[in-house]
């Protein structure tokens, strides 16, 4: 048992990641997998998860969202695979995109044109199939191509984003996926080599026949469910628990927390848990939210502060006492159901938690 008690811990479970990936790939048959690690791996630290993924599964692909998160991992992971940034190419980066193998998803003209004018070297294209976020139009695309403002040569991977993979039903999802293959077909003459993405891991869950050679997954590999329904045949790997730091007993008709938002109807006890907005557990929480505390969900009882929570435990089945963890999310409090009712979704809780929980890393 730690002998913290002053702050959350955020574990890890690193093989269950491991297990999560051979699920995808049993899914995904042998379309390479190239785990999305941005945002520090949504918060569970991109150094120890990049550095499981490649060296105990082989992962011969990463993506990021910024040259930095890049660097970050090239700096801490001597033998990182190619690492493709999201978020594309601004001039004069080229120097931070040589120094190690970190490559450019380029965006727009103005990034293509931007990457070559400094070099050029292998790098991914992004087409826009409905998002409206990044990408390029297929028309530009083969302008460029045509013209010799992007080097044929260079384009290794072709990525495309589908807008509704979080709603399988959605139409837009087949326009899209036809969207992608038109472009496909349009690009593969000139492109025999490239490799082309479609799927995050909404679109892995949902059936579709793309003709893609390579999946983006994030949010399932942390056992998170992309349409925020819980199964997915997923293992939790991500376990937030915060220590109590003291109980306390209220008479009926006293409140707790800031402005009285929850008044006691009976004489109750409270335990006072060292968790609070500035930890990523979200306000929006206040007198809606439970813990797993003395062998039980033990419910919220007013305002999420900012660093302290308080939950009943009065109907704990086991006493509760001061050192004692209560767990936020894991096993037994599912992530998607608590981000649907802090009414958002698990990546926002995962990536939200925050720089003073401790990271405690599990690899079996
Ligand atoms: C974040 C992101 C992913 C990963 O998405 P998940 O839903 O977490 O699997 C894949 N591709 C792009 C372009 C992204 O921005």
């Amino acid at each position: 048992m730690t002998t913290e008690t002053s702050r959350p811990t955020l574990t890890v479970n690193l093989a269950a990641i491991g297990r999560n990936l051979d699920h995808l790939q049993n899914q995904a048959g042998g379309t390479d997998i190239a785990p999305v690690v941005k945002a520090n791996a949504y918060g569970l630290g991109d150094h120890r998860v990049a550095e499981h993924l490649v060296t105990h599964h082989g992962v011969r692909t990463l993506f990021v969202a910024t040259v930095e998160e890049a660097v970050g991992i090239a700096l801490l992971l001597p033998h990182a695979p190619p690492l493709y940034v999201l978020n594309g190419y601004t001039a004069s980066q080229q120097g931070v995109f040589g120094r190690h193998d970190i490559r450019p998803v380029l965006n727009s003209t103005a990034q293509a044109t931007a990457w070559t004018k400094d070099g050029g070297g292998p790098c991914a294209i992004a087409l826009d199939v409905g998002m409206n976020r990044l990408g390029l139009g297929i028309e530009e695309t083969l302008c460029l191509l045509n013209q010799g403002i992007l080097g044929k040569d260079d384009v290794n991977l072709v990525v495309m984003h589908l807008s509704h993979a979080s709603a399988p039903a959605a139409s837009e999802n087949k326009a899209q996926v036809e969207k992608f293959d038109t472009i496909e077909q349009a690009l593969r003459p000139l492109l025999p080599n490239a490799r082309f993405s479609l799927s995050a891991s909404g679109g892995m869950m949902m059936p579709h026949d793309a003709k893609e050679t390579l999946v983006r997954p994030g949010i399932a590999l942390w056992g998170g469910a992309p349409d925020g329904v819980p199964g997915h045949g997923l293992e939790t790997v991500a376990t937030l628990t915060a220590p109590v730091v003291m109980t306390r007993q209220v008479t009926a008709g006293e409140t707790v927390s800031y402005n009285g938002r929850w008044q006691a109807e009976r004489p109750s006890t409270i335990a006072v848990l060292s968790i609070g907005y500035a930890d990523g557990y979200h306000r929006a929480l206040s007198n809606k939210g439970e813990v797993f505390l003395g062998g039980t969900r033990c419910p919220i009882v007013g305002a999420v502060t900012m660093d302290l929570t308080m939950v009943d435990v009065t109907d704990a089945p086991k006493p509760v006492a001061e050192g004692d963890h209560a767990e936020i999310f894991g096993p037994h409090i599912n992530i998607d159901c608590l981000a649907d009712e802090a009414g958002t979704i698990a990546y926002e809780l995962l990536t939200s938690v925050g720089q003073r929980v401790k990271r405690v890393y599990e690899v079996e």
